[in-house]
C-alpha cells in the first residue's frame, strides 16, 4: 500500500492544523476511510506525483492519568507501529518541553525514520533560532513551518517525500 506519515506531539504543538494544512496543499484530496476512530484521521496526500497516508494523532500525553489518555496514548502506539515516516511536531514558542524529551525517546527506541517539525514560527525574518531543538537528539535537521500561516510547508512536503 501507500507509505504512512504519521504525526505525533504533545498537545497544543498544532498537529491538527499542520494536518489539515499538508492536506490543503496536496493535490490529491481523497474522502476520509469510513470506520476510522476519532482520535485518528487519515488522509491520503499527493505532492510531486508520490503519494501518502497522512495520519493525525490525538496527541502523546507523557503520563496519562484518565481512561481517555491511556486510549489515546494506545491510539498513539498503534500508528507508530504501522507508520513509514514519523512527523514529530514540537512548538518553537514554547520550546522544548519535558513532554517532547519524553516523546523523542520514545520514538528513538522505534527507530521509525522521523522529521522534527518546529510548528509556530510565524515569521522567517529574522531566521528562527532552532539550536534548542537538537537537544531532542533525533539525528535530524529541524525543519521551521508555521501550520496556521502555511509558512515552509512547500519545503516540509519535499523533506517527507524525500525520506519515503
Ligand atoms: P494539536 O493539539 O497538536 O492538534 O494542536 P492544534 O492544531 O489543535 O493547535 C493548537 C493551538 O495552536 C491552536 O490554538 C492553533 O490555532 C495554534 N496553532 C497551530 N499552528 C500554529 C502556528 O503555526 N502558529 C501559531 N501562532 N499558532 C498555531
Ligand atoms: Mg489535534
Amino acid at each position: 500500500g501507500k507509505p504512512v506519515v504519521v504525526i505525533v506531539g504533545r498537545p497544543n504543538v498544532g498537529k491538527s492544523t499542520l494536518f489539515n494544512r499538508l492536506v490543503g496543499k496536496g493535490v490529491a484530496i481523497v474522502e476520509e476511510e469510513p470506520g476510522v476512530t476519532r482520535d485518528r484521521l487519515y488522509r491520503e496526500v499527493e505532492w510531486c506525483g508520490r503519494e501518502f497516508v497522512l495520519v493525525d494523532t490525538g496527541g502523546v500525553v507523557e503520563s496519562p492519568e484518565s481512561p481517555l489518555e491511556v486510549a489515546i496514548r494506545r491510539q498513539v502506539e498503534q500508528a507508530l507501529e504501522e507508520a513509514d515516516l514519523v512527523l514529530f511536531v514540537v512548538d518553537y514558542k514554547t520550546g522544548v518541553t519535558a513532554e517532547d524529551q519524553a516523546i523523542a525517546s520514545m520514538l528513538r527506541r522505534t527507530g521509525k525514520p522521523t522529521l522534527l517539525v518546529v510548528n509556530k514560527v510565524d515569521k522567517f525574518d529574522p531566521p528562527p533560532v532552532l539550536s534548542d531543538f537538537y537537544a531532542l537528539g533525533l539525528s535530524t535537521e529541524p525543519i521551521p513551518v508555521s501550520a496556521a500561516q502555511g509558512l515552509n510547508v512547500g519545503d516540509l512536503l519535499d523533506a517527507v517525500i524525500d525520506r519515503l
